[in-house]
């Protein structure tokens, strides 16, 4: 991609009402805009980004049997009403509209309703089960205070995942794949060494739910660590009983603030029972499907992801989820002609490059990339064309910058 090509410039500044880190810094790089309080739209660099985290969730998911699709904001309130959760009292976050002719519809804040009613179509038999269908949609949810930027959104990407399993033990061992999976999605997004399986509450199907908790200065929940066991445990459920079940002392615990990334939870049969998804057994007996919810936030993870990942400068984007992997810079007429000839070798290489071929001084260049937190800054200048080298340097400063040959660069970029 060409900066010249982008329509979105950086800014030295973001919108006054925005107190958010994430959302102040994704603006000026131009990733997002501000629609309002909790509303942001998805700029080409911030949508680029988005995608990457998007796909290493659905490489994980289908990895453990997931089969995509896409269900609807518009909701009828039949199933809804059902479950008992139409009523703005016990689902306090409805966004709700009306059709010309009068009829309610709600926009969607989650799915289990209308994906229980959906698989009514599809599950009759024990030989239809198990079955995993998951989906990336935006949901839509009245919150209170939004004020931390794509962290909580009122309207905001989720990837939500259904089990309908023949009973719970079949559940729990795919609930346990999920955990993994989930565990995979973390390690691969960065943040493996501070996210943590964290007990919450249940339902009346199970003990506990689990939460992925990721420590940050700027979580809105309270988690007590145990860095021995790779686990922690949610204020709401930090009890002396809970603590004696799982086997921790207090004094091993670590009080820290977290932000929710995902959360798996066993529904059992509250949504099958009142919609009456059913199956036929082996014997012949009509049985309620059991059933589970795995939610992964990906915009709230772009934000704590750029909140964690940011120094002074800007953005520092890890390299899996990068809009591009190197920001090239060309100085001078000589320089911007090896730095075309460098874009297209580097693209035909597979490596996304993010080329700044404007007519701009290279502090502003340089300032740029950094802004937008790409991983590396490859320069091509005049002098540099000379002595037939290229610098790079890595945005995260953990390398010096570099004097490179061609050969290699090329041999570095591909092994990093
Ligand atoms: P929270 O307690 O933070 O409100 P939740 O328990 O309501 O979260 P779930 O309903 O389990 O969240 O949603 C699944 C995932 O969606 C969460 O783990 C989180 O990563 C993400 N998520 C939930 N609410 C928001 C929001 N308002 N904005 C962005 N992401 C969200
Ligand atoms: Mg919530």
């Amino acid at each position: 991609m060409r900066v010249s090509n982008l329509f979105t410039k950086t800014s030295k500044t973001s919108p006054s009402d925005e107190v958010a880190k994430n959302a102040q810094l994704l603006i000026r790089a131009g990733f997002i805009n501000k629609e309002m309080a909790g509303v942001y739209s998805y700029l080409p660099l911030g949508k680029k980004t988005l995608d990457n985290i998007v796909q290493i969730i659905r490489e994980e998911m289908n990895r453990i049997g997931g089969n995509e699709i896409s269900l609807t904001a518009l909701q009828q309130k039949d199933a809804w009403e059902a479950s008992g959760r139409w009523s703005d009292e016990v689902l306090d976050v409805w966004f709700k509209t009306k059709l010309a002719n009068g009829t309610e519809l709600g926009l969607a804040p989650t799915h289990e309703e209308p994906l229980t009613k959906l698989m009514k179509n599809f599950i009759s038999s024990y030989k239809d089960l198990p079955s995993y269908p998951y989906q990336f949609q935006i949901k839509f949810r009245n919150e209170l205070r939004s004020k931390s930027g794509l962290m909580r959104g009122r309207e905001f990407w989720m990837k939500d995942l259904y089990s309908f399993s023949r009973d719970q033990a079949e559940h729990d061992a795919f609930y346990e794949k999920a955990a993994e999976a989930y565990h995979k999605v973390y390690e691969r997004l960065g943040l493996g060494g501070f996210t943590y399986k964290t007990f919450a509450s249940g339902g009346s199907f199970s003990r506990y739910s689990h939460e992925f908790q990721t420590l940050s200065d700027v979580g809105e929940d309270i988690i007590y660590v145990h860095e021995g066991k790779k686990i922690a445990i949610n204020e709401e459920v930090y009890t002396d009983e809970v603590l004696r079940d799982l086997g921790v002392t207090k004094d091993e615990l670590v009080e820290r603030k977290a932000v929710e990334v995902g959360n798996i939870f066993t529904l059992g049969t509250r949504f099958s029972d009142v919609l009456d998804l059913n199956y036929t057994n082996e014997k012949g007996e009509r049985q309620k499907v059991f059933m589970g919810s795995y939610g992964i936030g990906p915009s709230r993870l772009m934000g704590l992801i750029a909140e964690h990942f940011s120094d002074e400068k800007g953005l520092v984007w890890p390299e899996n989820i990068a809009p591009a992997k190197i920001y090239l810079v060309s100085i001078g007429q000589k320089g911007s002609e090896a730095a075309e000839v460098l874009y297209e070798t580097l693209g035909a290489k597979g490596i996304e490059v993010l080329y700044d071929d404007r007519d701009v001084r290279p502090g502003e260049k340089f300032a740029d990339g950094e802004l937008m937190g790409i991983p590396y800054t490859l320069t091509v200048s005049d002098r540099l064309v000379e002595s037939g080298q290229f610098e790079l340097k890595s945005r995260s400063g953990d390398t010096e910058a570099r004097l490179l040959t061609q050969d290699e660069l090329f041999a570095s970029i591909s092994v990093s």
